[in-house]
């Protein structure tokens, strides 16, 4: 964390002149972004910057506050665009900002998790585990959009909740800066959460903000074999290269519905396949479909759990199920942040031009080979019948895996009975080319 108030980190580059001497008279709130009010003590020149927290923390963005010059080093132009358009269009509109203290303290730790895109909202706010953990002689206040309330995990000491929706945050709204600086001088001291855009997921208790308890891989073979499919009207699971085409051309050009309908009609088929195929391999799968959107009926058997509203009771039925499921799948982007950090495996649909995104929306905590086999990306080109044999085998060789390479029966010790690895291994293990998946 660095500090906001009343000493202010100072630690920046004039991007004009390259100097390291400059002033900070003020701070913004200005959304996603928390910036420096900067003079620099060489050249004179006025510009505000990003505080590097979050994703500034890689790639802070300067303006000149009188030129509108715009400094972008690492060219992260969808992070650089919204701020100074906002800077140049500020509003004065009114913000309704609900204040909840849960236990008032002096000294205390800003968490700014406003952010345009749901997946970082969540990914910021994972950052509070570690303030609460590390330093629970200071407050953690949360500043959090209003739609994500019932994440606050517990043991925060106050939550400012922005009724915004998550596309507005990109604005520069005058009345939060307002609101901030008047509630922070309640206080002794403010630092900056550094509010890594990837926390460290295996010091994260996920039942902290979900309230549903992950899936205990040491059940796997106890329950139902349960698959998911996460849903989304605006990511596609493309087989073909027509397809990536047209859902490019449909995606640059927004008007161009039809192919969204006809794409989102090819995927409902994929779907159904995908069951028909696995059903052969596990005929008592529990198949669901979760997601954004209600567009076309699936064939009877899958449980259609989609829904056009989301609210907290959406978001919390969701996790239910993805904390009952065995695996997920989902093509890259379409929010599985909370599906991975809840089910036992994963499969994600990796499109080529994001391969250089991975890992980004993936929330596991699993380590070792049992992580490891749980977890798979795929080219999104998979066919129905290729995914379905490698779902199959996720749950099919488990046993397997378990037996001979997890750390649970990789145990040298002294043993009175070393029958338990053959009868697991008579009563679960499958001969695999027998199975020939
Ligand atoms: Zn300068």
């Amino acid at each position: 964390m660095i500090d906001l108030f009343p000493n202010t980190y100072s630690k920046f580059t004039c991007p004009k002149c390259s100097s390291t001497k400059v002033n900070v008279s003020d701070f913004y709130f200005q959304g996603i972004h928390t910036l420096a009010d900067c003079v620099c003590g060489s050249c004179n020149y006025e510009f505000i910057t990003d505080f590097p927290i979050s994703h500034a923390l890689y790639h802070p963005i300067s303006i000149g506050k009188k030129d509108f010059q715009l400094f972008d080093e690492h060219k992260v132009k969808w992070f650089s665009q919204p701020l100074l358009d906002s800077f140049k269009h500020k509003n004065n509109t009114d913000l309704v900002i609900e204040k909840k203290i849960f236990n008032q303290k002096k000294e205390v730790i800003l968490l700014n998790c406003l952010d345009n895109l749901y997946g970082h909202v969540i990914l910021k706010l994972f950052n509070s585990t570690e303030h609460i953990n590390k330093f629970p002689e200071y407050g953690l206040i949360v500043l959090l959009p209003k739609s994500f309330e019932w994440l606050l995990p517990t043991g925060i000491s106050e939550a400012w909740l922005v009724d915004i929706k998550l596309s507005e945050t990109k604005n520069w709204y005058l009345k939060l800066d307002e609101f901030v600086k008047t509630e922070i001088k309640r206080f002794t001291k403010v630092h900056l959460s550094l509010a890594f855009s990837h926390p460290d997921f295996s010091k994260i208790n996920i039942e902290d903000y979900t309230k549903v308890n992950k899936f205990n891989v040491e059940t796997y073979l106890d329950n139902t074999p349960q698959l998911t499919f996460v849903w989304r009207e605006d990511r596609f699971w493309l087989t073909n290269i027509f397809s990536s085409f047209l859902f490019d051309l449909a995606e640059n050009i927004s008007e161009l519905s039809f192919f969204k309908k006809w794409l989102t009609l090819r995927q409902k088929n994929k779907a159904n396949k995908l069951y028909e195929e696995l059903k052969k391999e596990i005929p008592n799968i529990i198949f669901n479909v979760v997601g954004v959107g209600k567009s076309f009926k699936f064939q009877d058997g899958i449980n259609d759990c989609r829904q056009t509203k989301i609210d907290k009771d959406t978001e919390m039925k969701w996790c239910k199920i993805y904390s009952e499921s065995h695996i997920v799948i989902g093509v890259h982007g379409s929010n599985m942040i909370l599906p991975t950090a809840l089910s036992a495996g994963f499969i994600e649909l990796l499109p080529q031009k994001r391969f250089g995104n991975i890992l980004e929306d993936i929330a596991s905590d699993k380590s070792a080979r049992i992580g490891m086999f749980l977890s798979r990306f795929v080219d999104d080109k998979i066919s129905p019948k290729s995914l379905a044999k490698l779902a199959a085998s996720m749950f099919l060789v488990f046993p397997f895996i378990e037996l001979t390479m997890s750390e649970k029966y990789l145990q040298h010790k002294n043993y009175d009975d070393v029958t338990m690895w053959q009868k697991y291994y008579r009563d679960k293990v499958i001969n695999i080319n027998a199975k020939k998946i």
